[in-house]
């Protein structure tokens, strides 16, 4: 077996220690004679999985206690929705800033049940910046105030925390939950896919404040509103119970790596090392404001596009997998998650240096 670096946006890699756990406990859970797939979700052995899953995520990012941690499916795109549909009964008029790809899907969703106030956007530059606080327009009367935190695809990040008031704050942390400390307690609702830095496809997590649930719009199905999870410990229906085991295993292995500010540290030195690899070269180019890049996704072009195929497919044969950028942004794009280990990195950095010696 060899195992390759996996560059994907998402899914992207899991850590090899929870595959391994994963793959022994795969026909027989601790002494229960099943899987974990077989397992009723009702039933003490799940039960007690899903429960020390929720403590361990609680104890990583500090989670306090007037917040609800909900496992549920639909992922990222589905809150694209369902944080409108819950938040605005007595306020038709909401704040969104739009720094990418990801901030115009949850505009453009937001935008089919109430009027979206567009508090800022960096469309001007590309998206290649992120708007400080004080570009900030903010209604001051909003129902809330929704932001992207990582833009996936362009690769940008807040470099801090938008500060609104009284307003609830609410964050589409798909692909940098548990890169690094978040005070949670300046959130209404913080939410993400699995699939890029908690665990596989198929479950996404929201935590969101108590005093927001229970006050969705009329109509608002009862799949999508956060009171049915919230009452029945997101157990209204199945959950994606394979998923939730999973993302159980990655909570214990950052624990077990010394939790979210070693996290941070490590991923600080990844995306460090790979940023001045493509500063330092005329060949390779990023074009984002170095104060707002990404920890977890770093695009880079090459000085040359007509040696893309090239890179992407010697890169390939060196097991390095899946460095295609995304298509409305071209070039190269590593995302470099939690389990991508700095070993991914460096091999990716040596690549790209005897790349450009041969073809530079
Ligand atoms: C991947 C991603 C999404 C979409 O997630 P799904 O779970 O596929 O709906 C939304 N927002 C961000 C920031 C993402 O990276």
């Amino acid at each position: 077996m060899s195992r390759i670096f996996n560059f994907s946006a998402g899914p992207a890699m899991l850590p090899e220690a929870v595959l391994q756990q994963a793959k022994e406990e795969m026909l027989d859970w601790c002494g229960s004679g099943m899987s974990v797939m077989e397992m009723s979700h009702r039933g003490k052995a799940f039960m007690s999985i899903a429960e020390q899953a929720e403590a361990d995520l609680r104890a990583l990012m500090e989670v306090p206690d007037n917040y609800k941690v909900l496992f549920l499916q639909g992922g990222a795109s589905s809150q694209f929705a369902m944080v409108p549909m819950n938040l605005t009964r007595d306020k038709r008029k909401v704040d969104y800033i739009n720094t990418g790809s990801w901030s115009k899907k949850a505009i453009a969703e937001a935008r089919r049940y109430v009027d979206v106030n567009l508090a800022a956007t960096t469309e001007g530059s590309r998206f290649t910046t992120t708007p400080g606080q004080s570009d900030l327009r903010l209604s001051g009367d909003a129902a809330y105030v929704h932001y992207t935190p990582n833009e996936t695809i362009q690769g940008v990040e807040f470099p801090y925390t938008p500060e609104t008031g009284t307003v609830p704050l609410v964050a589409d942390f798909s692909s940098s939950i548990l890169s690094r400390p978040v005070d949670v307690s300046k959130y209404g609702i913080i939410y993400a896919g699995a699939q890029k830095n908690i665990g596989p496809a198929g479950l996404t997590l929201v935590i969101v404040r108590e005093d927001l649930i229970g006050h969705a719009i009329e109509g608002a199905p009862v799949m999508f509103q956060y009171a049915t999870h919230s009452e029945s410990g997101s157990m209204y229906n199945t959950p994606p119970t394979y998923a939730w085991y999973l993302a159980g295993l990655v909570f214990k292995w950052l624990q077990d790596k010394g939790g979210l500010g070693e996290m941070a540290a490590i991923n600080q030195r990844k995306a460090q090392a790979l940023y001045d690899a493509v500063d330092i070269s005329d060949f390779y180019a990023n074009p984002v404001d170095p104060a707002g890049r990404s920890l977890m996704n770093i695009p880079f072009t090459l000085a040359d596009p007509a040696l893309d195929n090239q890179f992407l497919q010697e890169a390939e044969e060196a097991g390095l997998k899946t460095l295609k950028g995304h298509r409305s942004v071209g070039g190269m794009r590593a995302s470099i998650y939690n389990a991508m280990p700095e070993a991914g990195v460096n091999a990716l950095i040596d690549f790209m240096a005897e790349f450009e010696r041969i073809n530079g």
